[in-house]
């Protein structure tokens, strides 16, 4: 069994400078990850980062597919510096990875073997291992054949100082940049299938995420909160966990209900929650926002209306999804785990209050005239004052 896993990431190395500052978020991210997977260590190892594991392969390439940074995972078995140890073990590995190809009828295996050698007291160069060990698997697997340039499988042998490092498999990791190495930013977390991804696709540019989140009890239930914290859970296996901010929102929303035009309700509400939303990014340390708006899907989503919303902030709003199509988001959503949970049927704090026939061009001075007849300060104490945090485990 493969207890050993050599990890590949390689946008960190483009990253010059921050590289170890890099690689230690990674290696701790890796550990976060793997934690509750039984024993495991994750090492530097001659400029490698090494996992040991003795958890079920499967369970370790699940885990580890999910931390960001990560582009490729290779099982791998680690050899003592002895050449008969090492052809055994690459014989192993080729029937190992043999066992997953599918061969056209009449077809044959072909295979290569590619020794790297960096360890220059060990007696053979990169090209004797090559010959050796391609012999050694020519006499023991009837009908394989070389082939140097497109082999279906390829053996890779590594010699290094103390061990030898052989692989043929190489799982596909969720890329980006380990989360925390871009800093920290709020996600504005609805019921909904966007917002979701949206945080996802930030986590995956190495954005730290705390979530925020409206609440308008009564009028949405608990069963829309744990939908919620459902989400979070599922976003937390990519980051371990996830702090989330419940704002007790129907006070506000009643306020403006109470005393502004009907068409400008969305609007009004929205700025409302960017300006809570900026306020406890604040407290945080969170240095951006993240919505799931995209352009043209709603009213509250056209150019115009973000600019009057927008306008009540300077903090930074990312919108991850702006250049993805509906059907691209909810093929993502099914992808990461988000969509069964985001399309439960609970109500959404904006559809309750949602006006019949809201301003798709709101202009600023119109939003700023309503808004005259709100105490907007006291509003958004009252909110922050009711507002609950709790942390959220994978
Ligand atoms: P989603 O699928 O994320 O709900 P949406 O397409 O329904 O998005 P809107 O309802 O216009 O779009 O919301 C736009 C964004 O505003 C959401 O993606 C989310 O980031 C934020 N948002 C909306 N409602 C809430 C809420 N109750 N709590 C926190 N954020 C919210
Ligand atoms: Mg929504």
């Amino acid at each position: 069994m493969y207890n050993t896993y050599l990890i590949r990431y390689g946008e960190i190395g483009l990253k010059g400078k921050n590289r170890p500052q890099f690689e230690r978020r990674l290696m701790e991210n890796m550990r976060r990850a793997l934690s509750k997977t039984g024993s495991s260590r994750v090492e530097r190892v001659y400029g490698r980062l090494v996992v040991e594991s003795d958890a079920e392969p499967a369970q370790v390439l699940d885990r580890l597919s999910k931390v960001f940074g990560i582009v490729g995972v290779s099982p791998t078995l680690r050899l003592p510096l002895d050449m008969q140890a090492v052809s055994d073990g690459a014989l192993q590995t080729l029937k190992d990875a043999a066992a997953l190809v599918q061969l056209p009828p009449g077809a044959s295996l072909t295979f290569k073997v590619e020794a790297r050698r960096s360890n220059k007291m060990f007696p053979l160069t990169s090209p004797e291992i090559n010959g050796q060990i391609g012999g050694y698997l020519l006499e023991n697997i009837p009908g394989l054949q070389v082939d140097v340039h497109k082999p279906i499988i390829k053996v890779n042998v590594e010699i290094r100082e103390k061990n030898t490092f052989v692989y043929a498999a190489d799982v596909p990791g969720a890329g980006g940049l380990p989360v925390g190495a871009s800093g920290k930013a709020l996600l504005l977390l609805s019921g909904g299938i966007d917002s979701p991804v949206a945080g996802w696709m930030a986590m995956k540019r190495g954005i730290e995420i705390e979530a925020i989140h409206f609440y308008s009890f009564p009028f949405t239930g608990e069963k829309s909160l744990e939908k919620v914290r459902d989400l979070c859970r599922i976003l937390a296996n990519y980051t371990a966990r996830i702090k989330l901010h419940v704002v007790h929102f129907t006070d506000i929303q009643k306020e403006i209900q109470k005393n502004c035009p009907e068409e400008l309700r969305v609007t009004l509400m929205r700025r409302m929650m960017f300006r809570l939303s900026e306020r406890i990014a604040g407290q945080q340390g969170a240095l951006a926002l993240v919505t799931g708006e995209s352009v043209g899907q709603v009213a509250s989503q056209t150019l115009e209306s973000m600019q009057v919303i927008n306008h009540v902030i300077n903090i930074p709003v990312l919108r991850p999804l702006v250049g993805m199509d509906k059907v691209e988001i909810i093929t993502r959503a099914q992808a990461i785990g988000t969509f069964e949970t985001s399309v439960l049927p609970y109500e959404d704090c904006c559809t309750l209050f949602l006006p019949k026939h809201p301003a798709t061009r709101p202009r600023l001075e119109q939003a700023e005239q309503a808004e005259q007849a709100l105490n907007i300060e006291e509003l958004l104490a009252g909110a922050l004052d009711r507002t609950i945090v709790e942390i959220i485990k994978s």
